[in-house]
């Protein structure tokens, strides 16, 4: 539960943060002490702000950094949204004020892109220009996992934001540092913005977000001697008067890095997650009304005749703080009542959306450890998988534009992604916007939750009762796989998100679709809470008249059984029933997901459909391996386990550095098939072994230890596919890719 907890603190510690920024903003100690005042908002107050982008940086930036643009832009929209209605929220409080009177385009702009169009807003154009910035930054100067470049680029705008803002005293007095600044500051009023504070939050976030091995004594220790040197610094600094603004110091970075540590070793226990959701909400709204609560509150304070709302400093304070929490609770609610109404053109849903993907990003599922990377492909050693990036980013380009907007894709990242890797897999995708990822097995989707992949992930098979609590610790959904397994999920006694599957033909998993009593039954059930309900079509891949009218019939029963249930009065929750092939043949049918598998690779099963598909999808994978050794065969030699080949003259051969407990299907042996050899292609010759292979490689030229044999992909003009394997080996290429061995190197192009 220890993930869970983690994020709960975080929430908690939004509330905290808002509070603080009211603080900054209303200055509660004013009326008993200066200095106190100064500490409370100057110090202690500056640590709200770093907060929030580092909540951003946690969640977002790490999904996005090196690529992944769409999960920026979703990103910035959201928050771009955020900022036009707030605009337009604090428009006649602006104008009442004066704030606009006069104002040119350059200081609309100025106002828009940095300042803020009102003075707590800046915050969020900081945020999109933040977060634009070092994505582009990212581009650049993320390579190979590390993040050390791009932290020291932020760094350095840091510094030069520093010395915009609080030690400003120092740049003043350097003539060149003080016209550079002069200059600068006609473009923004304070470094405060989304260039030179953003960036370094955003990045600590990713940092911080990561599991360290730092005890909780330490934690507290750094915190507090950080926090105390920032102290100092900050009073310093106004002693000596350097500070031209001061939301920026030397020691709120290690400050900041101590305390989300902290926050995040030390969640608390909680058991209403959904109320914790609701925070992340209610402070963002804090933020935003607060300044027109102070108006407000300034407005009763001379209406009822209570002078002291307005002049006692806390008392003003908490009346805003109070005002604004009210306020906030009620737009909270009133939002989660809009959200959950079902809307127009949608299918109603009964049961609430799976809180990992449904959640604001502060509330998601750990997301910390990355996977890992490999090195680039030259540091390869003896047999190894290479996933084209593009390729990739290609096929879902070209599935999501196969199905209507309103269809998720779900894919089914099983079996290490059909073999291809699922972290990798996963990790991209996720970068690419996917949201939702189907397995087979419990672990597999521990895992995956493990390595920091959130949003939906549903569990296709059977999970052993003992494997249960796991559901609940990783916020897996669980397939339904009939009645009687509802009940055994339902004892458990906990809540558990499943999809319920429905047998209508395949008779594989799934309750019978004719017992809709049945199924009414499980959407009843006390601890269930049906996020889904799919069936499995076993002939979609099929064009011929008995497979489509199969397919039909499959598809009436589903329809059947959900008009059944709304009979009863069951509205139904997400319904999906394509995998690959459904997309390709059935693309009408396309529900809230398309759990799609084979095709996402690039592949189709056979050799036929692939030709038949050809150019919308283009192979992710490549199996690679190296020459081991290079020798002559002389004629009559034999080679290999039981002599099954003999030179009829000298030959030259090589063994390559892979074999079936690779994946490489003995069933290719003596000659059934090949490798790809500097553009040529070499007949596997006698049995494969189980790390190590023979081939022809006569009449090909310059062959050396050290080079490389490709198994699936191209060489030169030849290409071998997948479906090429399967076909030799008689399978389809789905049983090759998911069979490839746990010893390959999984790496990106
Ligand atoms: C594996 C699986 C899929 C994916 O199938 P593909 O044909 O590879 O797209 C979809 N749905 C279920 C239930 C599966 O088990």
């Amino acid at each position: 539960m220890r993930e869970k907890q983690r994020y709960d603190s975080l929430d908690r510690f939004r509330i905290l943060a808002a509070a603080l920024v009211v603080a900054i903003h209303t200055s509660p100690f004013t009326s008993y002490s200066a200095d106190a005042d100064f500490f409370l908002t100057r110090v202690l107050g500056r640590i709200a702000v770093p907060f929030f982008f580092m909540v951003t940086g946690q969640f977002v930036v790490s999904k996005f950094l090196g690529g992944g643009f769409a999960i920026a832009l979703r990103y910035v929209k959201k928050i771009a949204l955020l900022y036009g209605a707030a605009i337009l929220l604090y428009l006649p409080v602006g104008i009442y004020a004066g704030h606009y009177k006069g104002l040119g385009i350059a200081d609309g702009l100025k106002l828009l892109i940095f300042d803020g169009t009102f003075y707590h807003l800046w915050y969020f154009p900081a945020c999109i220009l933040g977060v634009l910035l070092v994505y582009a930054m990212g581009l650049l100067l993320y390579k190979n996992q590390d993040i050390r470049p791009i932290i020291a680029a932020a760094g350095l705008l840091y510094a030069f934001g520093l010395l915009g803002d609080s030690y400003y005293g120092l740049a003043a007095q350097v003539p060149v540092l003080r016209v550079i600044y002069e200059a600068f500051f006609t473009v923004f009023s304070y470094t405060r913005n989304g260039i030179f504070m953003a960036p370094i939050f955003l990045l600590l976030g990713v940092v911080a977000s990561k599991k360290r091995e730092i005890g909780i004594r330490i934690l507290w220790a750094g915190l507090l001697i950080s926090f105390l040197a920032m102290t100092e610094e900050a009073f310093l600094l106004r002693h000596f008067e350097l500070q031209r603004h001061d939301s920026m110091y030397i020691f709120l970075i290690p400050v900041m890095f101590f305390l989300y540590q902290l926050l995040l070793a030390t969640g608390a226990r909680t058991k209403n997650k959904r109320r914790l959701r609701h925070l992340g909400t209610i402070s963002t709204w804090i933020y935003i009304l607060h300044p027109a609560m102070i108006v407000v509150v300034r407005g009763a304070a001379k209406a009822v005749h209570l002078p002291v709302l307005a002049e006692n400093s806390l008392i003003h304070y908490l009346a805003v703080l109070i005002g604004s929490a009210i306020a906030a609770t009620v737009l909270a609610a009133a939002g989660q009542l809009l959200a959950a109404a079902p809307k127009a053109g949608t299918k109603p849903r009964k049961s609430a959306p799976h809180p990992a993907s449904a959640a604001p990003p502060s509330q998601r599922v750990k997301a910390s450890a990355k996977p890992r990377k490999s090195a680039p492909p030259f540091q390869c050693g003896r047999a190894w998988i290479e996933i084209d990036h593009k390729a990739l980013q290609h096929n879902v380009s070209m599935l999501r534009s196969m199905l209507p907007p309103s269809c998720k894709l779900m894919p089914a990242v099983k079996a290490d992604a059909y073999g291809h890797g699922a972290l990798l897999l996963s990790d991209e995708l996720q970068k690419m916007g996917v949201s939702a990822f189907c397995v087979a097995s419990v672990q597999e989707g521990a895992t995956l939750r493990r390595h920091g992949i959130d949003g939906e992930i549903l569990i296709l098979g059977y999970t052993h009762p003992q494997e249960f609590p796991l559901l609940c610790q990783y916020q897996l959904a669980q397939t339904v796989i009939d009645y009687s397994y509802a009940k055994q999920l339902n004892n458990y006694g906990a809540s558990i998100h499943v999809h319920i599957g429905v047998d209508t033909g395949m008779h594989r998993i799934g309750e019978r679709s004719e017992n809709a009593g049945q199924i009414a039954a499980i959407f009843a059930m006390e601890h269930l809470m049906v996020d889904g309900m799919f069936t499995h079509l076993c002939t979609s891949d099929t064009q011929s008249p008995r497979g489509q009218a199969y397919t039909d019939a499959q598809v009436n029963a589903f329809f059947q059984l959900l008009s059944d249930l709304k009979k009863r009065g069951i509205t139904c929750p997400k319904i999906h029933m394509l995998a690959s092939y459904g997309i390709f043949n059935y693309p009408q049918l396309a529900g809230d997901y398309a759990r799609v598998g084979i095709a996402l690779y690039g592949v189709l099963s056979t050799a036929a459909d692939t030709r038949q598909w050809q150019g919308k999808l283009q192979p992710v994978l490549s199996l690679k391996a190296r020459i081991a050794t290079v020798k002559t065969l002389y004629a009559g030699e034999s080679a290999g386990y039981g002599i099954q080949f003999t030179a009829g003259s000298d030959m030259q051969i090589a063994t390559i550095a892979i074999g079936y407990a690779d994946g490489l299907p003995r069933a290719l042996s003596c000659g059934a098939g090949s490798v790809l050899i500097k553009g040529h292609r070499a007949p596997i010759i006698g049995r494969i072994c189980m790390d190590q292979a023979i081939v022809d490689i006569s009449g090909i030229e310059g062959v050396q230890a050290g080079d490389t044999a490709v198994i699936i992909g191209r060489s030169g003009t030849l290409e071998i596919s997948a479906c090429d394997l399967a076909q030799q080996a008689g399978t389809i290429s789905n049983e090759i890719l998911s069979r490839l061995g746990a010893r390959l190197e999984r790496i990106l192009v």
